[in-house]
């Protein structure tokens, strides 16, 4: 196929990119702080530098017709210049301005009609205290600050607005990954913890959503404005980390169609270009918008084995101005368990390792961490299901899951 791309960020995500690209005869450079990330092995170069280090980037374009990112905690006005000196970033810089933080993701979704859980910003409930009263002294006597003086009223301390009741789950607008940036708020004692701790202008909190499952969609738009979605799936998370994936999902027709119509919305609003992750919580009163992630995603890794073109052979298309390859499902059903570390270890886990390939029809990715730490992302394996039901994808999922259990424990959960 020929082409140049280049990718800010080097790890597995990356790598993935660069796997694909290989096999598209493309060329992917990364820029990335360490020659150990798991990218730099598979990349055509690396740009050895933190991935906010503005030069590196003006580096990195210089190889490549395109640059993409890895992660969305991008500062996107440092970006803006390389952008006007001619460098493509796809997505593009004003498709990504909603994304790069959570808060301006909610405002996107009211401002299209798009549910998403209620939520408020954690600055909006900080009343500031009310000015002293300046007194006349005629009236009272009394200077202001004098003993005696009247007392200014209490300042109560900040509440939910009306509405809004605990538990409430807080999250920093960037940065956050993994549950990293999560946290379950139980209690008022907890909020006035939550309000010491961080800084509120960049905390938002949300109603606690009882879904019944989560669901994600993967969906892509080229250059050409063409748009496509993978199926959808259900995701499963143990201590707010993703631990494994089912696909497809058990979803009717109608709740499909939903999530494909919520993707092509997006897609379209943002003029958006390359590939886009929705998460969404299901329950009784249907889809609701959890978040957007404007990049290749965990829940797509499935991907790679099981549909026509991989989300990262997709990425790769779109970033070096190829038309979409087809996403359809070539497999009846697989199911990815992310290997999650379990402790903190520079072990190279290679008994595990070898009898995870050992499993039936199963597909390992190790991402080459040098340390493993409870809860980080250190690898994959997709099992191909033979299941075409879903009552029975579903319980062959589960016989799957035990097996990979049996190998690879889940870490310990930290969040109470
Ligand atoms: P991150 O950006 O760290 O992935 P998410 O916003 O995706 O954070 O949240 C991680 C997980 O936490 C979700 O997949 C879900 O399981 C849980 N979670 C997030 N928001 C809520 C909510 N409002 N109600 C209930 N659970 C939630």
């Amino acid at each position: 196929m020929g082409g140049r791309i280049g990718v800010v960020g080097g790890g597995q995500l990356a790598w993935m990119l660069a796997a694909a690209a290989r096999k598209l005869g493309i060329e992917l450079h990364v820029q990335t702080p360490e020659l150990s990330d798991p990218a730099a092995r598979l990349a055509t170069s690396v740009v050895r530098a933190p991935l906010a280090d503005l030069e590196a980037t003006r580096r990195l374009a210089e190889k490549a017709t395109a640059i993409s990112f890895e992660n969305e905690w991008l500062d996107l006005e440092t970006l803006a210049p390389l952008e006007q000196e001619g460098v493509v970033f796809l997505p593009r810089l004003q498709s990504l301005a909603d994304l790069v933080c959570k808060r301006r993701q909610r405002l996107l979704l009211e401002r299209l009609h798009l549910p998403s859980p209620r939520w408020f910003a954690l600055e909006e409930i900080l009343i500031p205290p009310a000015p002293a009263e300046l007194k006349e002294p005629a009236s009272s006597g009394a200077e202001p600050g004098d003993a005696g003086a009247e007392e200014p009223a209490p300042v109560l301390p900040p509440q939910p607005p009306p509405g809004f009741h605990f538990p409430l789950m807080a999250k920093a607008v960037r940065g956050g990954y993994d549950g990293r940036g999560t946290r379950v708020i139980h209690s008022q004692a907890e909020l006035e913890a939550l309000i010491e701790a961080v800084d509120p202008s960049l905390w938002m909190l949300e109603e606690f959503v009882a879904f019944e499952r989560e669901l994600a969609l993967v969906a892509c738009r080229d250059q050409f404005g063409a748009v496509q979605c993978y199926p959808l799936v259900e995701t499963h998370q143990h201590d707010q980390i993703c631990d494994w994936v089912l696909a497809p999902a058990a979803a009717s027709q109608a709740v499909e169609s939903r999530a494909r119509n919520v993707a092509a919305s997006l897609l379209a609003a943002l003029n958006y270009e390359g590939v886009l992750a929705i998460e969404f919580f299901y329950g009784p009163s249907g889809l609701l918008i959890n978040e957007l992630a404007p990049r290749t995603h965990n829940s797509g890794h499935y991907t790679i084995e099981a549909c026509a073109t991989s989300q990262f052979a997709q990425q790769v298309r779109i970033v070096s101005g190829e038309s979409l390859g087809d996403t359809s499902m070539q497999l009846a059903g697989t199911l990815m368990v992310n290997l999650l570390g379990f402790e903190t270890s520079t072990a190279a886990y290679a008994r595990q390792r070898q009898a995870l390939e050992a499993l039936e029809s199963s597909h390992l990715h190790w991402y080459g961490k040098r340390l493993a730490r409870p809860g980080r992302k250190l690898g994959h394996i997709t099992l191909e299901l033979q299941a075409s039901g879903t009552v029975e994808r579903a319980k062959e999922a589960a016989l799957r899951l035990a097996e990979v259990r049996a190998i690879w424990p889940l870490p310990p959960a930290i969040t109470p």
